[in-house]
């Protein structure tokens, strides 16, 4: 069976010694997050996902969850799970405090989510889709509903779902047909059927809120005309007790690829009663809250699964014993030598290695944007964050989705055979992995919203922000000699890779938009990867200054090095390629005739 080591160590370097956060005062909360503090609430996460979620990871993926008259049972040891979640206060961690939250920092919550994420993803997708529900309750929700909602959700009592897809409409939501018929009382009678819901019916939580997207008798055509609506399984009486069932029900539960412990449902709604959130036809702005949120919990979710299987294909490496190294036994004792002798081997790992390392910083700095965007003393450096959030993501959506998937792959790779045989937990792994590509806007989805939208936005702000941004952090760096050769110098030229493909997109996207979106995957896995090389940078940056002044385990920082070195030489490069792509224009993607495929 895997396991799951919690990378405590890891955290530590990336939240004091690179990215500093306890000296970034002008955010509001960022005073209480020391070295002590936050080691203490990491260690007791990590102590959970370890010794509690991981366990029920594989089993959780045998049995699956069971549909049984109407109600959905999850597997053995999750409502023990969940319950123990929700009394450790996890799922109110950066929830509002008004509302029964612990208003903690966003940074924090992204580091403990990477953590019992990659325990249990499954698992930790009804309590991930829960937060969402909650943030777009309280940002569009009126005052009652957020004092009915919020706070069962925040603790976890109640759990919430996202339901957008249809049968015929996923990416184009405009299509869709579910209704809403206005009643008397304000309230709206909700008729239709969705599809593909996560955690739409479960026996882990006394109620669940689901959040509704529909049509409005009468609303315009397309997706003007759909609005938002809350829609309880249980009606919930004026004093907060639950009272009838609703007309809503889980019809079927998909057998699928992964997260077989999560349940996918068809959720039927007939007449079920239902209270517009938001303003009428404004619906689809006001799900954006909970989209834009689920999408940086999938790209985190493609980052977890491939640190936990990267962890296992590690220890597997060192471990089984086959063949000989090519510069002569390794190990004269033993009949053959450790696959990690192999180069080819330690390239697999290091190609992981790399990934996950420089990720997880990389996601914990556009977590520390989202909490500047929230917390930040400064109006201006708060709008600023909020442009920066959202040009980032659909590149941590499509980047750590795509990246996370490959490398869960690559892990497998390093089991061989015993890879590919269940019972490793590695297959689990890549077929966990390979929906965050597809939910939540599939990779081709972000990265037209990434250059059709974000790119644009704001006549090209937010990207020159950021370009701003890496000119600005390799020139305070120039003067650093342990930075030039092998850091500085390739973000730079992968910098300029991603300008040149901007300035094409702006330039040929303007005679023909095909120009742009042929190469859009191809600039989102550019941009991914100067975001890595950043990481990489601020990494190296600190761990070189660690070792100039003596401080902590030099070996630690050494390997940092040596990683973050392989990441800029071997991976970085891939920038060339795709720019090389992306400026072949529309003609090579578009030219071939429909019928000839
Ligand atoms: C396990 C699972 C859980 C899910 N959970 C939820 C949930 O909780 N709530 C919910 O509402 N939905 C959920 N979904 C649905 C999911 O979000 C959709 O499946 C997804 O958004 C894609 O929509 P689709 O399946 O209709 O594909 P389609 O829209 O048919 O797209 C098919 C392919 O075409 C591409 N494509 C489509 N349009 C364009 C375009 N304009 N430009 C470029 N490429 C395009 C897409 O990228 C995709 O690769 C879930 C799905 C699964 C499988």
């Amino acid at each position: 069976m895997p396991s799951y080591e919690p990378p405590l160590k890891d955290y530590r370097f990336i939240l004091h010694e690179t990215l500093k956060v306890h000296d970034e005062t002008a955010i509001g909360g960022y005073e209480e997050l020391t070295a002590d503090f936050t080691g203490a609430v990491l260690e007791a996460a990590g102590k959970i996902a370890a010794e509690v979620l991981a366990p029920l990871n594989q089993s959780g993926d045998v049995q699956g969850c069971r549909l049984e008259n109407g109600v959905v049972r999850t597997p053995d040891g999750f409502r023990d799970a969940f319950a123990l979640l929700r009394e450790g206060g996890w799922p109110s961690m950066e929830c509002d405090p008004d509302y029964g939250g612990q208003g903690m920092s966003a940074l924090l919550g992204a580091c403990v989510g990477t953590m019992q994420t990659a325990a249990n993803m499954a698992l930790m997708m009804y309590s991930g889709l829960t937060h969402g529900a909650y943030s777009a309750l309280h940002a569009h929700g009126t005052e009652a509903q957020k004092a009915t909602y919020l706070p069962k959700l925040v603790s976890g009592t109640w759990t919430g779902t996202m339901n957008l897809t249809e049968a015929h409409c996923g990416t184009d939501l405009g299509l869709l047909r579910t209704r809403a018929e206005p009643q008397d009382d304000g309230s709206y009678h909700i008729t239709g059927s969705k599809i593909f819901i996560s955690a739409g019916e479960h026996d882990l939580a006394e109620n669940i809120i689901h959040l509704v997207l529909a049509r409005i008798k009468g609303a315009p055509e397309g997706s003007k005309g759909i609005s938002l609506f809350v829609v309880p399984k249980f009606l919930v009486n004026e004093d907060g007790s639950l009272g009838e069932r609703n007309g809503v029900v889980c019809s079927k539960v998909e057998e699928k690829m992964g997260i077989h412990a999560n349940a996918t449902c068809t959720m039927d709604y007939d007449n079920a009663v239902g209270w517009l959130v938001g303003e009428e036809n404004k619906g689809l702005r006001a799900m954006f809250t909970m989209m834009n949120e689920a999408r940086l919990l999938v790209g985190m979710q493609g980052l977890a699964v491939a640190s936990a299987a990267y962890q296992n294909a590690a220890a597997y490496a060192r471990e089984r014993l086959q063949g000989r190294a090519v510069t002569g036994a390794a190990n004269p004792d033993d009949p053959a030598d450790p696959l990690i002798v192999h180069a080819d081997v330690r390239r697999l790992l290091l190609d992981q290695k790399s990934f996950v390392d420089g990720g997880r910083t990389f996601l914990s700095w556009v977590a520390m944007l989202i909490d500047a965007e929230k917390r930040h003393a400064d109006p201006a450096m708060r709008e600023k964050a909020a442009d920066m959030v959202a040009l980032l993501t659909p590149v941590v959506k499509g980047f750590l989705t795509e990246e996370g998937y490959r490398l869960a792959g690559q892990a497998q790779q390093v089991f061989g055979g015993a890879g590919y045989i269940e019972e490793t937990g590695m297959s689990q792994f890549v077929r966990d992995a390979r929906i965050t590509m597809i939910y939540e806007g599939a990779t081709g989805v972000q990265a037209l919203d990434l250059v059709g939208r974000k790119l644009p936005q704001k006549m090209g702000q937010p990207i020159m922000t950021f370009f701003e941004y890496v000119k600005g952090y390799i020139k305070a760096n120039e003067d650093d000699l342990t930075l030039a050769k092998h850091f500085l110098e390739p973000l730079k030229k992968a910098s300029k890779d991603l300008q040149a493909a901007a300035v094409f997109f702006m330039q040929a996207g303007m005679k023909n938009p095909n120009a742009a979106l042929a190469g859009s995957v191809d600039f989102l896995h550019l941009f991914g990867h100067v975001c890595m090389g950043l990481a990489w940078t601020k990494m190296a940056k600190a761990a070189s200054l660690a070792l100039r002044e003596g401080t902590g385990d030099p070996d630690y920082y050494n390997a940092k090095l040596t990683t973050g070195r392989y990441y800029m030489s071997r991976i970085l490069p891939e920038t060339a390629l795709r720019l090389a792509r992306i400026e072949t224009g529309a003609e090579p993607v578009m030219d071939l005739p429909a019928e000839a495929f």
